[in-house]
Formats: C-alpha cells, structure tokens, sequence
C-alpha cells in the first residue's frame, strides 16, 4: 500500500504521492527549506564532530574539559537536529516527512540533554 509522502496517511486509488493539496505544498516547503539549509545543517555537523573529536584527545590530558568539550559539541549536534530536522532518507520513505520531523526532533532533545549532562559533569569535575 502507498502511502503519503508528507503524513504517512494511505493513499486511495488515484493519489500519487500525497493525500491533500496541502500536503503537496508542505512537502515541497520542507524541501525548499532543506536546500536552503543544507550548508548551515553540515556546517554545524562538522564543528560539532570536530568538538567530540577534540574533546576525545584532550580527556587523555584533561577528562573533565574533555568530557565537558564533548558535552557541548553534543548539544550543538542536538540543536542542529532539531532546527534542521533532516532524516535519513530512508526513514522518510518509511514514516512520511512529518513523522520523520517529529522523530528527528525527538531524538534531538535527547542529545540536548545528554550533551548538559555530560558538559555540567566534565567542567566540574
Ligand atoms: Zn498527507
């Protein structure tokens, strides 16, 4: 069964790729703003894979900074996910655009807050 591309909703017979008009629309803005930002999106990703990389090296001399510049990098990540909420594109497929937001979204709060976590511990300790 094919499904909407954007709510994941089944399709009837005669729909190609999205249930509503609105969807559509939807669809192609989320696609719109993903070109837009794509640079910003794998900017942030990469300052935030250098700071885990960096802060790997330095817990050998200093675990607390260490773990403190990883926690940090992983709130970067985490925020980066959230405002630009670009799944997988398999997943896209699987559960629709919008539930692939909300599940980006989700799992972007999680790195949030394990990211504090992990700063409050590394800078105090
Ligand atoms: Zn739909």
């Amino acid at each position: 069964m094919k499904r909407c591309l954007y709510c994941g909703k089944p399709l009837s017979d005669g729909q190609k790729k999205y249930c509503t008009e609105d969807c559509r629309m939807r669809a192609h803005a989320f696609q719109h703003f993903a070109d837009r930002k794509i640079y910003s999106f794998l900017f942030l990703f990469i300052v935030g894979t250098l700071g885990i990389v960096v802060g790997s090296v330095l817990i050998a001399m200093h675990p607390g900074i260490g773990t403190g510049i990883i926690g940090l990098s992983i709130i970067v990540w985490g925020v980066n996910f959230f405002i630009l909420p670009f799944g997988i594109p398999d997943s896209l497929h699987f559960f629709g655009i919008l539930a692939s937001i909300r599940i980006t979204r989700i799992l972007s709060l999680l790195l949030v807050v394990s990211g504090i976590v992990l700063s409050v511990v590394g800078f105090n300790g």
